[in-house]
């Protein structure tokens, strides 16, 4: 691989990185004006073996990947510095902008300060899948760049205004005082989607009843009412709600109960069954991965059943928000099912037409961008959000630019 300075900004750069629990998602964006990503890519199996970074420069359309030693967040965040400063860009960056699952009550950006970095460190229990490799990730750029002004853009931002009946949990209020409540998450994609409706729909669209169902191995959904959150599917933490690739989900909270009696579970066994062996790999028993079971539901009935009951459930969630909306002018599909599965789209919405929801076959085969039919009276649309570029624009906003 050649290393080049093709893709440096010609103003003031803002670097998002949207790290997941193997992945790290970075763009570089030029920020004179509306933010352009110049410079992103990925790194993969952080932790896994096999790790790679791919990546894409949008300016020269020069693209390639790497193989990478990346046994946790830490190496990798150290080789994606290394990597950026050999692309000769990284004096372009005036500011990073991390994305931070969870917030609590914060609504950010925040700069990060030695004082945000303890409290993240204490609710780290909070998000353990999370928190921990986010708090590395920016804990290697205020080592290797401690010049340079970091923020903090929270997940669980978008909910921060949900109505209480929405947040509180019906558990002992105690729990409530202590934090124990629904904050809920993909809070920059939902961001994101929104600013893309008012773009492409226009304000009356974005003041009506909105359901936006993000879907990807991590699958909720919004509802949102004259433009504010009113409610969400996750909850305390991401793995409440719709059936995910590896997290379950709503479940009976006796269960839990249940199998920690009977198979002597210490928290960290049922945290691993929780977030990790659940979800359409639990049911399937061979692929968190949608496209691959739609691939074997064909011949094998533990895959037809894990994509039956994803949309089952997606199906039964929009019902719920539409009866917390009170009814349904719009519903957007988004995350890697969302955008790319005409028949996982077409599954959910096959029986909520009694909601005034109809897909047209042709437009939710060509993956949107309207995939609902004529005069319907709900407007169904396919929009393909950018958590980056998210991150990019409230750093800027963050930043006062
Ligand atoms: P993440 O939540 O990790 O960012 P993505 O939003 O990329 O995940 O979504 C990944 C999911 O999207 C996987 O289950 C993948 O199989 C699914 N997916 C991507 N393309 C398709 C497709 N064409 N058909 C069905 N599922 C798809």
């Amino acid at each position: 691989m050649t290393q080049g300075s093709s893709s440096r900004p010609s103003g003031p750069g803002v670097l998002a990185i949207n790290g997941g629990s193997s992945s790290i998602k970075f763009a570089l964006f030029e920020t004179d004006g509306e933010p352009r990503r110049r410079l992103y890519g990925k790194i993969d199996r952080i932790g896994l073996g096999g790790a790679s970074l791919v990546f894409n420069d949008a300016a020269s359309g020069r693209q390639g990947g790497l193989g990478i030693e990346a046994p946790d967040h830490r190496s990798a965040a150290d080789f994606l510095i290394g990597w950026i400063e050999g692309e000769a860009v990284l004096d372009s960056v005036k500011a990073v902008g991390h994305r931070v699952v969870h917030g609590m009550e914060r609504t950010g950006p925040e700069r990060v300060t030695p004082d945000l970095l303890a409290w993240l460190n204490r609710i780290k229990p909070y998000d353990p899948d999370h928190l921990p490799l986010e708090i590395e990730l920016i804990e290697a750029f205020c080592r290797r760049c401690p010049g340079l002004p970091q923020l903090a853009c929270f997940d669980t931002a978008f909910h921060s205004a949900m109505p209480r009946a929405a947040r509180l949990l019906p558990i002992p209020r105690r729990y409530d005082a202590q934090g124990v409540r629904r904050y809920g998450f993909h809070g920059l994609s939902y961001a994101y989607l929104m600013e893309e409706l008012a773009r492409l729909s226009g304000v009356e669209a974005v003041m009506g009843r909105v359901i936006l169902a993000h879907l990807g191995n991590g699958a909720s959904m919004a509802a949102v009412l004259d433009g504010r959150g009113v409610d969400t599917s996750m909850g305390f933490t991401p793995a409440a709600g719709l059936p995910m690739g590896t997290r379950p989900g709503d479940i009976d909270p006796g269960v839990a109960w249940h199998l920690m009696r009977t198979e002597n579970l210490t928290p960290e066994q049922f945290n691993r069954i929780i977030n990790h062996e659940s979800g359409l790999l639990g049911v399937s028993e061979t692929s968190s991965d949608m496209r691959d079971l739609i691939g074997l539901q064909a011949g094998d009935v533990r895959a037809a059943e894990a994509v039956e009951l994803f949309c089952y459930q997606a199906r039964k969630w929009i019902g719920a928000f539409a009866a917390a909306l009170g009814g349904l002018d719009t519903l957007v599909f988004s995350g890697g099912i969302g955008e790319n599965s005409a028949e996982v789209r077409s599954r959910i919405c096959g029986a909520l037409g009694f909601l005034g929801v109809e897909l047209d076959g042709d437009r939710n085969a060509a993956n949107g961008p309207v995939i609902s039919a004529g005069p319907g009276r709900v407007v169904v649309r396919v929009i393909r959000t950018d958590e980056e570029l998210m991150i990019a624009r409230a750093v800027c906003r963050g930043l006062g630019g």
